[in-house]
């Protein structure tokens, strides 16, 4: 177990001098490094909960082996360890809780940089490194009781603390940004903390237009890359579906109406129900029907029979059809 947790520091040590580095190949190394080092702190804990000394929970297989006594027993395929998905499982049936979160962004973090190679925005590789410190934090001092400033290098852990510290401060002035918004619905929040760049992945998301009340005028820009060209709505869509995703999945179990609905000007699921607007352009409550006078319902209101509502703008469709 010993081993293991070296491993763990070591990778997640020389991550931290990739970043470092001038040259920019090596942030990949260092997103790549560091996350490695984070699944081996998780592998360390499962290691010490494993019910035998060869840290078996660790190894996602068992395989029937044949001992020198020729007895068959069950033993751990040691060429296959447990992987992002299994580690939540075991750390569950231990009891063990983690801003899973957190290693989800970082898992996220990895994989995008995967596609940019030479060009990763230093800000990016900030951001995967500060979602690590918390989770390298939580896991050696909760759950291996070690004291992270004792085990780690003093140049290195200096470096991921101040890091977080820079990275926070950034997070706060994009948040900033947003503090004039005028946001419509009580049901749903604003999700500031699902924005992504839909470029490079980064979190640090922040509106041009500081003054901006409107949330449908909105026009996004990243902090890390630098983009300012992307569609504002459909970051906004992409964050909503996040923000909203507990929302969805009770009016899909329980029934009754999901409180975010597709719009009908700009097809996006943008339209927020409860304020009666849609967040991503200027589409507006379609009012009441002018034939029955019932509020319409918007999702299935017709744009192309404005003033009616559903019901009838079908009767009035049929009337055009006979
Ligand atoms: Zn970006
Ligand atoms: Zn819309
Ligand atoms: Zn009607």
């Amino acid at each position: 177990m010993d081993k293991l947790l070296r491993n763990a520091i070591d990778s997640i040590e020389i991550g931290v001098e990739d970043f470092q580095s001038k040259d920019g190949r090596r942030a990949l190394s260092a997103v790549r490094n560091v996350h490695a080092g984070v699944l081996l702190l998780c592998k360390t804990v499962l290691w010490q909960h494993s019910p035998d000394a060869e840290g078996s929970l660790i190894y996602n297989k068992m395989e029937p082996k044949k001992r020198a006594d020729g007895k068959i027993e069950w033993q751990p395929n040691k060429n296959k360890t447990v992987e992002v998905f299994e580690i939540k499982q075991r750390y569950k049936l231990l009891g063990l809780t983690l801003d899973w979160n957190k290693l989800d962004e970082l898992t996220k973090h990895r994989n995008t940089i995967e596609h940019y190679y030479l060009t990763t925005p230093e800000a990016v590789v900030k951001e995967a490194l500060a979602n690590a410190l918390p989770l390298i934090n939580a896991i050696m001092r909760d759950h291996l009781q070690a004291n992270p400033e004792h085990e780690f290098r003093t140049a290195c852990w200096t470096v991921l603390l101040e890091n977080a510290d820079i990275f926070a401060e950034i997070e706060r002035e994009c948040a900033a940004t947003f503090d004039k918004l005028e946001w419509p619905s009580s049901e749903v929040d604003f999700p500031i903390k699902h924005l992504a760049c839909p470029r490079c992945g980064s979190g640090l998301i922040r509106q041009q237009d500081p003054d901006n009340a409107k949330p449908n005028e909105i026009a996004f820009a990243c902090r890390a890359c630098g983009d300012d060209q992307f569609d504002s709505g459909d970051c906004m869509e992409a964050a909503l579906a996040e923000e909203a995703a507990g929302l969805f999945y009770i009016a899909m179990t329980d029934g009754g109406e999901p409180p975010i609905a597709m719009c009908f000007e700009c097809g996006r699921t943008t339209y927020m129900i409860d304020a009666g607007e849609c967040v991503a352009c200027d589409a507006s409550a379609p009012g009441s029907c002018s034939a029955c006078g019932d509020p319409i319902n918007v999702n299935d209101y017709n744009p192309d029979y404005p003033g009616l509502c559903g019901y009838h703008a079908h009767q009035w469709q049929r009337v055009e059809r006979e």
